[in-house]
């Protein structure tokens, strides 16, 4: 029998921080609350905006606990196969939707109510070079997670390092967000005030978002290259504020977002933009040109660019939700500055990433 009268508080506070871009995007972050031997978490794919009812997956504690005792093939594909198997298993009777993708690291933080969120603030420290050490003297209580591979992998980590320092109210991940335990919704609001008030007096600036003018010719050019590639007629998103204007000078001020900080960057807004030189636009047939370029990206990555960046231009998108997330990158390289510069995710993590049916299941969902 449910009791979802029970989770009213969680679908309030799911939306509250859905709704609001500092914290989360689209179907970024999960929450849960436990009753009993049950807990209820995100389905995979739902945004925390407009979650209801329908959005939780309720799963039992026992089950998500007996795979603990479980041995799991080596093999990452075999291991992440049967994992998927058991944690859908693990669904109370009568449950039909996909738990999140980090459930199990839900179940093993010792409180009733886990919000698990991505704002770009905090993955300017989680995304930087001296992330661990401003994590340390920032949040002395919390724990640090390295970059490991999602899923199974980053709740067993979170798991022995819990087993090892105790309760922690505050859990950051490298190169993806944080996690914040607590026993009531109040105390998880306090918990994500303090952390935001800290980490807005740690930054050096905040990223400069007002609009600069554009090239329309070359904006033209790429757009008409677009459609040609991906289908129109469609106004595929195009920006161009200061503070990308100011890293599409070249390639080596654009390194800051040339690659993914976190894995919904990669779900969302590709694994890396495509940068096109300038010149491309002394071309004999410059729209040509463009599209041997979007072309040449396909052939090399086995998938389709989703942010164009053209070098003092603009940056072009194939969709509002690969923007938002690009967007996003923009402002944690920024932030990144308070803390040693950027460190994206390592070659071997995107590639797990890239490859990850539930992240795959997850990109689907979203109509991505
Ligand atoms: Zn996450």
């Amino acid at each position: 029998m449910k009791t979802r009268h029970d989770i009213f508080d969680l679908i309030s506070i799911s939306r509250m921080y859905g709704a609001d871009s500092r914290y989360v995007l689209l179907g970024g972050g999960n929450t849960s609350r436990k009753i009993g031997e049950v807990m209820y978490v995100k389905a995979s794919g739902c945004a925390l905006s407009d979650i209801d009812e329908t959005g939780f997956v309720a799963m039992s504690l026992p089950k998500l606990n007996a795979i603990w005792d479980k041995r799991y093939p080596e093999n990452t594909k075999e291991r992440e196969k049967e994992i998927l198997h058991d944690m859908m298993e693990a669904r109370c009777q009568g449950e039909t939707a996909r738990p999140s993708v980090e459930a199990l690291l839900h179940s093993i933080i010792p409180f009733t109510y886990v919000v698990h969120l991505h704002p770009a603030l905090v993955n300017g420290l989680t995304c930087s070079q001296s992330g661990k050490q401003s994590a340390a003297s920032l949040f002395p209580d919390a724990l640090w997670i390295p970059l490991v591979n999602p899923g199974y992998i980053l709740a067993k980590t979170v798991r022995d390092a819990l087993q090892e320092t105790g309760e922690s109210t505050l859990i950051f991940l490298q190169n993806h967000g944080v996690f914040a335990g607590a026993d009531t919704v109040g105390q998880i609001e306090h918990l994500y005030d303090s952390i935001m008030k800290k980490l807005n007096r740690s930054v050096v600036r905040k990223p400069i978002f007002t609009e600069v003018k554009v090239h329309a010719k070359r904006v033209k050019t790429v757009q008409t290259a677009m459609e040609r590639f991906y289908g129109g007629p469609i106004k595929y998103p195009m920006v161009s504020n200061r503070e990308i204007a100011s890293r599409l000078v070249d390639e080596k001020s654009f390194y800051s977002l040339s690659s993914a900080y976190t894995p919904d960057h990669i779900v969302y807004s590709g694994f890396r933009p495509l940068w096109i030189p300038e010149k491309i636009f002394e071309a004999e047939q410059p729209v040509e040109a463009v599209l041997d370029a979007l072309r040449l990206f396909e052939k090399k990555h086995g998938v389709t660019a989703k942010i164009i960046a053209v070098q003092k231009t603009s940056v072009f998108a194939i969709s509002e939700a690969a923007m938002a997330l690009f967007l996003d990158t923009v402002k944690i390289a920024a932030f990144t500055e308070g803390f040693g510069g950027p460190r994206f995710m390592d070659d071997e993590q995107i590639e797990f990433i890239r490859t990850w049916e539930v992240e795959q299941y997850r990109a689907n969902m979203s109509g991505k």
